[in-house]
């Protein structure tokens, strides 16, 4: 019996990631243990640490699940909003 992976199945999913409006924006210089959560929690693994251990973020993948605003949102989360118009993850299953 064939597998599934969380991986393969986010995979299927299309995103029209806007480019001028970020719908999630994190403070600057973010507490490293609320940040660290983050890691932790979003299940598309958008908030990284690089090979330095620099905090990394990229809201294209999003999965508008809202994780990161209830963890986060009284903290480093500055800005949580769904993405303008048709924007954003479009759920694909398969
Ligand atoms: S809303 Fe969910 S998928 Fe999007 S960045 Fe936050 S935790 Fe990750």
């Amino acid at each position: 019996m064939s597998m599934t992976t969380v991986d393969e199945k986010l995979s299927v999913n299309k995103y029209a990631v806007d480019e001028e409006v970020p719908h999630i924006v994190v403070v600057r210089d973010a507490d490293a243990a609320e940040f660290d959560k983050l890691v932790t929690c979003c299940p598309a693994a958008l908030y990284q640490r690089d090979e330095d251990g620099a905090p990394t973020f990229d809201y294209a993948g999003c999965l508008e699940c809202g994780t990161c605003r209830i963890l986060c949102g009284g903290t480093i989360v500055e800005r949580w909003a769904y993405p303008r118009g048709s924007m954003g993850v479009s759920y694909r299953f398969g």
